[in-house]
């Protein structure tokens, strides 16, 4: 379960290479959503948009796509999808070497909060620097 170390040491910003917003959808009831978000996304922010995943992969317990993007968006994009989720369910996770307390012990939800399959995750990794962006940004947020 949730590791609740006494630390002495708190752990340093510096661990989080990375970030993902993980976007899921009903691909019969609310896909339509999901690619309004996208597209909104995209116009609004330098990140990289994943494909998409119509079916259940890796953690996931829901179809989704992915957000990676790089700590200096965080403080722009996070908020803007409180606003924005349009009621679907958005899970935010930092990217460091162990992917499985990033997904289990570390993210945040926006929207509803579902399940997570991280005990199929590694625990010690390279951490994920930021993908290159493949958006063009050219509204404000
Ligand atoms: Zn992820």
């Amino acid at each position: 379960m949730v590791e609740l170390k006494s630390a002495s040491v708190p752990r340093s910003i510096t661990e989080i290479a990375s970030y993902h917003a993980h976007i899921y959808f009903n691909p019969g009831a609310t896909r339509t959503i999901a690619e309004q978000l996208r597209e909104w996304i995209g116009e609004r922010f330098l990140v990289r948009l994943g494909r998409w995943h119509d079916v259940k992969v890796g953690p996931h317990d829901r179809p989704m796509f992915q957000v990676a993007f790089s700590t200096d968006v965080f403080s722009s994009l996070v908020p803007w999808l409180m606003l924005n989720h349009r009621g679907l369910s958005i899970l935010i996770h930092p990217n460091t070497t162990n992917p499985r307390r990033d997904h289990l012990v570390d993210p945040f939800w926006i929207g509803e909060a579902l399940r997570v399959h991280g005990d199929i995750l590694p625990e010690q990794t390279g951490a994920e620097e930021a993908l290159e962006p493949n958006t063009n940004p050219h509204l404000p947020a």
